[in-house]
């Protein structure tokens, strides 16, 4: 198959990259690397059947090739980096689905977006079904990620009803693993990369908020699999065993075998109280479950993190 992913040296976009020329298809990467990083995808380059190329996808793109899928996977999706570039934000969930939906018209392509639980807000509906329709603050500071990827998913449907193009919607809840940024301001890796420099874990608010971690080859399962059957909904992929981020700095000490202070800071505004994702579809539909525990995931990306943070001493000695 020839692949042509946006973000595709982001986190997610890098190990689907990998997954797609491991088994010997076509990949045309596409990044700005606003928040991607070169050296995910450097093993990648020199492969001949891939193609890297910079450029913002909320700026029109055309290819000569052919392609049979196009994956948009490019988002500013953490936290800190949405509240940073707040208009980029929305142009690449906005502008850029509509120019993804436009070169998979104009290729005969199908169409697959990276969609979020941030559609589902605040959730009032624990644990989050695909019917739930949310609860956004429109002009919260988070709505810039959430309003963006909740028109993605509009434009999405409105082309397949419209021009018929076939699609795919995910709705990726909180990710971790290998690849991650170190600074680029989630849990996971705050954590981890606050305990193995023996800085004070950050928790905002109380940290009885929870969240639910998937690793990452177990969501690049549940894409894979996705593509390749013809279901057209949008579908929760996510781990749901459930933390509170108390119970996850726990972990991660308890993992490291490293001790740190916690301090405490102010919760962000329209943070989310509970967030877990009913995967009844995911189960029935993919005959997908993540397989992968915390105590595993967090112990393989501990060992990431460490090798890239002596790695970045060594470079700077
Ligand atoms: N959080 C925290 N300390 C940090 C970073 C995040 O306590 O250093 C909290 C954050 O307020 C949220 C949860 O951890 O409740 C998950 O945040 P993250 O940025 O990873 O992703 P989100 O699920 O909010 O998109």
């Amino acid at each position: 198959m020839k692949i042509l992913i946006t973000g595709g040296a982001g986190f997610i976009g890098s190990h689907l990259c990998k997954k797609f020329l491991d088994r010997g298809d076509r990949v045309v990467c596409i990044d700005n690397f606003i928040t991607g990083s070169k050296e995910n995808v450097r093993g990648l380059i020199g492969n001949n059947n891939f193609t890297l190329i910079e450029h913002d996808i909320s700026k029109p793109f055309v290819i000569e090739e052919d392609i049979d899928w196009v994956l948009h996977f490019a988002a500013i999706a953490s936290p800190n980096d949405y509240l940073a570039h707040p208009i980029k934000t929305l142009k690449s969930g906005l502008l850029g689905t509509h120019n993804c939906l436009g070169l998979a018209k104009l290729k005969k392509a199908k169409f697959f977006l990276a969609s979020t639980s941030e559609v589902y807000g605040d959730p009032l509906i624990h644990p989050q079904p695909e019917e739930y329709w949310g609860n956004v603050n429109t002009i919260g500071e988070r709505s810039c990620y959430d309003e963006s990827k909740r028109g993605a998913e509009a434009l999405t449907y409105a082309y397949h009803r419209q021009h018929n193009i076939e699609i795919r919607i995910v709705r990726i809840f909180n990710t971790y693993g290998p690849n991650m940024q170190l600074d680029d301001g989630r849990v996971v890796s705050n954590f981890i990369v606050q305990v193995l420099k023996g800085k004070a874990l950050t928790i905002y608010g109380k940290g009885t908020q929870t969240r639910s971690f998937c690793f990452v080859d177990d969501l690049i399962e549940g894409i894979l699999k996705l593509m390749d059957i013809k279901y057209l909904l949008p579908i929760n992929l996510g781990n749901p065993s459930e933390y509170t981020m108390l119970e996850l700095a726990k972990k991660v000490m308890e993992i490291t075998g490293l001790s740190s202070k916690i301090t405490f800071f102010k919760l962000p505004q329209d943070d989310p109280k509970r967030r877990k994702p009913d995967i009844t579809k995911a189960t029935k539909i993919l005959k997908w479950k993540p397989r992968i525990d915390i105590d595993e995931g967090l112990k393989r990306t501990i060992e990431y993190f460490s090798k890239k943070i002596s790695l970045g001493k060594k470079e700077a000695v």
